[in-house]
């Protein structure tokens, strides 16, 4: 039987902490840096064509707005105008930095 993979219930965005605090059902809390979840973006534009997903080490970004994407993933929206990265639930629980987790993925 497959387990279901988790789902974020609360997913919070706090502007002076510059960080994303996600709640999943199996009540798992994440918190990423935003700089962390930036240069970790998903997609084509940031990773090239490479096969391996490769972290940016990117600074000073900030969140201007998060939306669902159906019931999968997060589509962040930066403030430098970024918006094509879409994480899904699967790639943010991967990237979890707690210590439980192993840590930041670099
Ligand atoms: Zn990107
Ligand atoms: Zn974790």
């Amino acid at each position: 039987m497959d387990t279901p993979f988790p789902e974020p219930v609360e997913v919070r965005h706090e502007k002076a902490a510059r960080r994303l605090v996600v709640t999943w059902d199996d009540s798992h809390v994440s918190t990423y840096p935003l700089d962390y979840l930036r240069s970790w973006c998903p997609c084509a534009m940031c990773q090239g064509h490479s096969a391996v997903s490769r972290y940016l080490d990117l600074a000073g970004n900030e969140l201007q707005s998060l939306d669902g994407i159906g019931n999968y993933a997060l589509g962040l929206t930066w403030q430098d105008g970024h918006s094509t990265g879409i994480y899904s639930f699967r790639l943010l629980r991967g990237l979890c930095p707690c210590e439980d987790c192993g840590g930041e993925k670099r």
